[in-house]
């Protein structure tokens, strides 16, 4: 038998532990997969993404530009980021068509900025960017298409990043892209494309998890809306204006609410908005004031202003009545009933009440006050 030399012994051991830092940062990888595939939180994936990047890579400063809606004409610095200096002020994005992205699209790897500078990429338009100093620029890259670019600041160990370890950030990068874009499919079947607001079928989903959350919760509320005399308005401008109109409502709708609650295109012009937090104080005040807004709004198209009202029933879920999603929904659609027949442009908060029925006490729906 050859006698083994210690310095082949040496180079062997080297080899193998080689291989176990690949094996696990395969396992690694494998679950940092399945961590990034567990959700289609746009918000919670971003913060997967960021808090894997600091981890694997040991930076300090991370960040991700992605597109705001589906149809964005830019990326931009998600406000998740952290670390970076950022001037709030100022705006961070890269354009679509930016020669950068073309070459990331192009040539898929990851970039410093003397890297971006030897392939001739301009820095014009990128000036806000260059000046939070990158260390390291990583696509996303998802099926021939750029969907984000990952932000690197320093390192807390050592200098820039080797081989071995961009070629681990781009895996992980294309896991994330891939994560991405499962997200924004489903984000493409659930919100309507004019609006942006949530389609029917979604609020249904969200609001049987809610109900079921209610039950060992504190609760939530369920506000419906709908524009009052909208058909005159398609009428005398046309529809064209009518969906400005609906725009408008739909953004008014949405500034008025937190990332938890839920802003539904429910049908043509009406809407329905889930509220994640209890108490019909809070629902009446959140629904008092969209009306508002929207009847002191002026709204402005070409050269046509518009002004127009909405109409609201407003439910806060009750244990006893609302067994079901079609009763809250049928609540509300009555108290938004009852403004309407009260003469338009408020809002009615739907009460529970238990009324006793051939001498049993059988939950009765509700009763109906209208107000602030
Ligand atoms: P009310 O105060 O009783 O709600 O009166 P209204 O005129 O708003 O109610 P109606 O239900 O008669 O009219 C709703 C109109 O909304 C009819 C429909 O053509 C229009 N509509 C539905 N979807 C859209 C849309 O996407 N764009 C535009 N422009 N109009 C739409
Ligand atoms: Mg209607
Ligand atoms: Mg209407």
């Amino acid at each position: 038998m050859d006698k083994i030399t210690t310095l082949e012994v040496k180079e062997e051991s080297a080899k193998i532990r080689e291989l176990e830092k690949q094996i696990y940062d395969l396992k690694e990888l494998f679950e940092i997969s399945k961590c990034l595939n567990s959700t289609l939180d746009y918000a919670v994936l971003i913060d997967s993404i960021l808090l894997t990047c600091m981890a694997q890579l040991k930076v300090i400063r991370v960040g991700l530009f992605i597109r705001k809606h589906l149809d964005s004409e830019e990326f931009s610095l998600h406000r998740n980021y952290t670390g970076f200096d950022v001037d709030h002020a100022k705006v961070y994005a890269i354009p679509n068509n930016h020669p950068m992205i073309q070459l990331f699209a192009r040539e898929y790897e990851c970039y410093t900025l003397q890297d971006l500078k030897k392939k001739n990429i301009p820095f014009e338009g990128l000036e806000n960017i260059i000046s939070l100093e990158p260390s390291l620029l990583v696509p996303l890259h998802s099926q021939g298409k750029i969907n984000g670019v990952i932000m690197l600041g320093g390192r807390i160990d050592t200098d820039g990043f080797d081989d071995y370890e961009k070629e681990y950030l781009l895996n992980v990068a294309a896991i994330a892209s891939i994560a991405i874009n499962n997200a924004s499919l489903f984000e493409m079947t659930t919100t309507d494309m004019m609006t942006k607001l949530k389609l029917k079928h979604y609020l249904y989903a969200v609001l049987n998890e809610w109900l079921a959350a209610a039950k060992h919760g504190s609760g939530f509320s369920l506000l419906m809306f709908d524009v009052d005399f909208f058909k005159k308005i398609n009428d005398t401008y046309g529809h064209t204006v009518g969906d400005v109109v609906l725009k408008y409502v739909a953004r008014i709708i949405m500034d008025s609410i937190r990332n938890t609650d839920v802003a539904v295109r429910y049908g043509g012009e009406e809407f329905v908005v889930l509220v994640s937090r209890p108490g019909k104080t809070l629902a009446m005040k959140i629904a008092e004031r969209i009306r508002k807004s929207i009847e002191n709004s002026k709204i402005k198209y070409k050269d046509i202003v518009i002004k127009t009202t909405i109409s609201g029933g407003v439910v806060c879920y009750d244990p006893v009545v609302d067994i079901s999603d079609d009763v809250m929904i049928e609540r509300a659609d009555k108290s938004l009933y009852q403004s309407k027949q009260n003469g338009r442009n408020r809002i009615t908060l739907s009460v529970p009440a238990i009324k006793p029925q051939n001498d049993a006490k059988v939950p009765v729906l509700y009763s109906i006050r209208e107000g602030a």
